[in-house]
């Protein structure tokens, strides 16, 4: 019964790891969402979903992408983070 848990476990920490790994990649952590939803199970998953590892833009402050170049809001140019 014990032995029969563990597995569960395991395997269910595993899937939250892909998941919690697919949600935080959508925000360019998906490292973050793997480690949060191995660790934390179903709450990491959430925590992923919740996580932005976008960058601020410096201008308007709203989050875009680590490699755009230029901000999809207010049009400014953006240093590119290497
Ligand atoms: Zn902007």
């Amino acid at each position: 019964m014990g032995a029969d848990f563990s597995v569960i476990l395991a395997v269910i920490l595993c899937l939250c790891a892909i998941f919690g790994g697919v949600l935080g990649n959508q925000k360019n952590a998906g490292a973050i969402g793997v480690l949060l939803g191995l660790f934390l199970g179903p709450f990491g998953v959430i925590a992923a979903g919740l996580l932005d590892g976008r960058a601020l833009c410096p201008h308007c402050q709203d989050r875009v992408s680590r490699h755009a170049s230029i901000c999809p809001h207010c049009r400014s140019a953006l240093k590119l983070q290497a």
